[in-house]
Parts: structure tokens; sequence; C-alpha cells
């Protein structure tokens, strides 16, 4: 009989609930505008030659070296972050390795590393979800080979100093540590580069969330070159379709496009906050385009009276540390809007009300 690998059997399942989304997509952290319209054109521009190709990764490489101020060698474009965590975890792990991972987070780093047959060893975070950085350097052992930290962190938008990822990196130099910048526009931080005096360190980088191109699956993965030699070795040469690479430069190119989008989405977020402050509900600052809050035992009839009027929020509260938490992805201002009416409405039916103003 047809038996999957041990590792496998047990694996965890990721089934983001991507049926019927039909509204004002606030669940998935994606761009809700979309990309520019530069990139649509390029797109209808493609001929059956481009197409009947198989697709040349390098002269685009080279452009979105450029674009980030570092070496081709130091980059690889990746179907999107999840193949770039996948490659790492198949680059650095061995069955009975150690995952290194802080918990609530980003689900594919468990799932990739499990895959291998790795253990994951599950760092929970400090109040407020405050980065542990004494308990991450206290899990660190001989075993460590991957170490995987989201900043920003979904879902809970929390950040981690450069400084505690050095620490990281140095405490670990047998550990592939990698730093997930797929929020990064939102929060404007980086590491970027800081592989040159620390070689173990990775960093991601996605264009599903401020670029708006989460359909066409394009992230970017960096490191210093010696590494990324070892994690190019595992790459398909064909892992980025045609279609991803013919836009890619035009998405590039069309910076105005992003960094309008990304203002919005900031003004939104601190609005959001402000209207949670208001509320007196428990939410926890971000810096990614979403915010995560405690609706209690109102979770579930507050996301569900939301669905009724058209906007979809994300259930959360499976997460560790996040029982009766929901996510709500950031829009641009008409889409804040709409947000609000919604939101009003939702707590007034669920009867969630408004303390006094003092
Ligand atoms: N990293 C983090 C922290 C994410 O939240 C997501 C998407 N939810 C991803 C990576 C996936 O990015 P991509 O679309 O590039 O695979």
């Amino acid at each position: 009989m047809l038996k999957a690998r041990a590792a496998v059997q047990n694996l965890p399942t990721y089934d983001p609930p991507l049926a019927g989304r039909d509204g004002l997509r606030l669940d998935f952290n994606e761009n809700t505008v979309g990309c520019s319209a530069r990139v649509i054109a390029r797109l209808q521009s493609m001929t059956a030659e481009e197409v009947a190709r198989y697709p040349e990764r390098e002269a685009v490489e080279v452009l979105v070296a450029e674009h980030l101020c570092i070496c081709r060698d130091e980059l690889l474009l990746t179907n999107g972050v999840d193949e770039g965590i996948h490659l790492l975890c198949e680059t650095f792990l061995e069955p009975g390795d150690e995952a290194l991972i802080v918990v609530p987070t980003f689900s594919m780093y468990e799932i990739s590393a499990a895959a291998t047959g790795a253990r994951t060893i599950r760092v929970l975070a400090d109040d407020d979800f405050r980065f542990p950085l004494d308990k991450v350097l206290l899990s660190i052992t001989q075993r460590t080979r991957l170490i995987a930290i989201a900043n920003p962190n979904n879902p809970t938008g929390a950040v981690v100093e450069g400084r505690a990822i050095e620490s990281i990196c140095a405490a670990a130099p047998h550990a592939a540590v990698l730093v997930d910048e797929a929020y990064y526009h939102f929060y404007g931080q980086t590491v970027l580069g800081a592989w040159r005096e620390r070689p173990n360190l990775f960093v991601a980088r996605t264009f599903s969330k401020a670029y708006g191109l989460a359909g066409l699956r394009i992230g970017v993965l960096t490191g210093a070159c010696p590494a990324m030699a070892m994690v190019r070795k595992v790459s398909s040469p064909y892992n980025l379709n045609s279609v991803a690479l013919a836009c890619l430069p035009t998405a590039l190119a069309d910076d105005e496009h992003v960094s309008n989008y990304v203002a919005e989405v900031r003004i939104g977020r601190e609005r959001l906050q402000e209207e949670l402050r208001a509320w007196a509900i428990e939410y926890w600052p971000s810096q990614g385009n979403f915010v995560l809050f405690r609706g209690g035992e109102l979770n579930q009839p507050f996301i569900r009276a939301m669905r009724q009027r058209g906007i979809l929020v994300r259930d959360r509260s499976a997460d560790p540390g996040c029982a009766g938490c929901v996510r709500i992805t950031i829009g641009v201002a008409e889409q804040t809007e709409r947000l609000f009416a919604a939101l009003h409405e939702s707590f007034d039916e669920i009867g969630l009300k408004q303390p006094e103003a003092v």
C-alpha cells in the first residue's frame, strides 16, 4: 500500500479558509486594491512566444538585486516566500534536527520544517506578544538548524529589533536564521545586508502584499553568497513562471503605486487602533498591514456579523495565546470607511457598548 513518509503522515495541515471569499477581503493580508495598472497591461501583452519558452530568471534577478542594492548572487527569486521557506528547510534540515519558531506566527515554517522530519521547537511569545529573546537564546541547541522569525510577525504585528536578530545569529552560527520581512513595507526597518557580518542570516521579502501580486507568487530570498549557493542547488531553475517574470520589472518600476498604497494603509492602521482604543477593546500595536484584537466570547458572532455585511475578517482564535482573537487587514481610506461602518453595526448587533467618554 502506498504510504507517505512518517514525517508527512504526521504533518499539521494548513487549510486557509479560501472558499467563498466574496466581499471586502480583509482576511488574508492581501493588497486590497490590486497591483499597478501597468502590470495588468504587461500581463495582457504576453505573447505566445513568451509563454512557449521556459522562464528565464536571471535578467529579472539582476533588476531585483539593483532594486534592493545587493549583488545578484545574494538573492534567489522564489515562488512566493512560501517556496523560500521550503527551500531553506530542504537545504538545512535533516530528520531529528530542530527548527525553532516563536509562536504565534505564520504556519508555513512549521509545516515545511516538519515535512523534512525535523522537530519544531515552539517558543511562546512574551506578554503582549513581545519577542522572547532570552527564551529563544536559551532554546538554541546543537541540533538547531533553522530559526524562523517573521518581522513584523503575522498575526500579531509585533516586531523584533535588529540587535536581537544579530545576537540570535551569533548564538547559533550552525543554524540558518530566516528573517521573513513579508510585511517590510508597512514597517520600514530591515536587516537586509546584515548577512555580510552574519553569514547564517537569510532575509525573505514578498511581492504578495504591498505590490498586490499574491496571485503571481513572487518572493525573494536573500543571504550571503555561499549560503545562497547552497539553497540555489535545491531550487528548480524554472520555479517562477513566465507571467510573473514578465510582470515583475513593470511592478518594480511603478514605485509610486506601492508607496501611495502603503501610506494609506499606515493611516488606516492608526485609525483602526484608535477606534479599538475608543471601544476599550484589547489589541496589539501592529507594524503590518493588519491589526489583531481580542473579541473574546463575542469573537464568533462578530466575525459572522461582519460577513453578513460583506466584510471578511480572519478568526485567529486557534493560534497559541490568541483565544478569542480576530485579525483585520487594513485597506485604503474608502475601505476603512466601509470597515468602520460595518464594525459599528456589528458591535451594535452583538451587544458591544462603547464606554462612556470621560
Ligand atoms: N510570510 C508571512 C509572515 C506571511 O504572513 C505570508 C502570507 N500570509 C507569507 C510569508 C507568504 O508570502 P508569499 O505570498 O510570498 O508566499
